[in-house]
């Protein structure tokens, strides 16, 4: 449950649609938005500074919709949903439908509209280097993921000096991990990072060997998910000190949604399972 703030039917007239007479007309349309943010503090302090005024909020509203010609309404509603979002850091999550009554199908409809839902998530990420000057790949990999509108970085560890892990032999890693919030779903947030690994000359020759840079995603909100292209949480954080010491630093009693203990917990095990192997190389991840 959480406080909104909701604008119904926002009456625009805009120039959204396939047919080119659409685009040349115009028709009329009808937005609507709630917006989730925590009210408890404009409640009572009365003031207007506190709180997301629904009369800026219909205006941007207003503008995004309007200043652009989209064929999908679809295309119109992330559009302005994500711009919303963008302005008020402190809104939560936002519903946002768009509405066209007049939309001309050749039958007759009372209204036809589409309707989607953007929330902020927690996710944390991996970072780690071990080519060239490996702390400013590392600066560099936040300061693009802190650029993306649909991010924001809201901690970060230090960064730790470690040895390499799955047995190629190469240079030592620097590594670290960073805490966001983002909209994004996990599998864009994935293909963010990793049109910034490519930005930052990342190159996949040898499974675990040398690179630039390397982006994982560690956990995202307590989502458990296992696709071919997406394991959350990250399948072998459980098994890597590199992941857990700084996961410790920045979040030490976040539990693991999988196993049920805490970042703090984890470490202990790892570091403990470590010195037990007599400095092997921990278990080998699942790929
Ligand atoms: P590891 O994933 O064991 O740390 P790696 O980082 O060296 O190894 P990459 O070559 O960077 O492996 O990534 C291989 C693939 O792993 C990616 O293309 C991606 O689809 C997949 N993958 C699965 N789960 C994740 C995750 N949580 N974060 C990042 N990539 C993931
Ligand atoms: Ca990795
Ligand atoms: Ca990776």
């Amino acid at each position: 449950m959480m406080d909104k703030i909701t604008i119904k039917n926002l009456h625009i007239y805009a120039y959204h649609g396939v047919h080119d007479s659409e685009k040349e007309t115009g028709q009329n349309f009808y937005v609507s938005a709630v917006l989730y943010t925590d009210l408890y503090v404009p409640g009572h302090s009365d003031k207007l500074d506190d709180t997301v005024s629904y009369s800026d909020a219909a205006k941007l509203i207003y503008r995004v919709f309007s200043e652009n010609k989209y064929d999908l309404i679809e295309r119109s509603a992330y559009t302005v949903a994500e711009a919303v979002l963008n302005e008020y850091p402190q809104v939560e999550g936002i519903e946002l439908s768009v509405s066209k009554p007049e939309a001309p199908i050749g039958l007759e409809i009372e209204d036809v509209s589409v309707s989607v839902e953007l929330r902020r998530h927690t996710a944390y990420i991996a970072l780690g280097s071990n080519i060239g000057d490996r702390r400013e790949y590392l600066d560099k990999a936040v300061g693009m993921i802190e650029e993306s509108p649909e991010i924001s970085v809201t901690g970060r560890s230090s960064y730790i000096e470690t040895k390499p892990y799955g047995g190629v032999k190469q240079d030592d890693f620097l590594n670290g991990v960073i805490k966001v919030r983002t909209y994004l779903s996990p599998f864009i947030l994935l293909d963010r990072l990793q049109f910034i690994e490519n930005r930052l000359g990342r190159e996949r020759k040898i499974h675990w060997g040398p690179r630039t840079i390397d982006l994982d995603i560690l956990l995202y909100d307590d989502m458990i998910l296992d696709s071919e292209k997406l394991t959350i949480p990250h399948a072998d954080m459980i098994n890597r000190e590199f992941v857990l010491k700084p996961m410790c630093e920045i979040a030490p009693n976040l539990v693991h949604p999988v196993y049920k203990k805490s970042m703090r917990q984890l470490f202990d095990a790892a570091s403990l399972a470590a010195v037990n192997s007599n400095a092997e190389p921990p278990a080998v991840g699942i790929q």
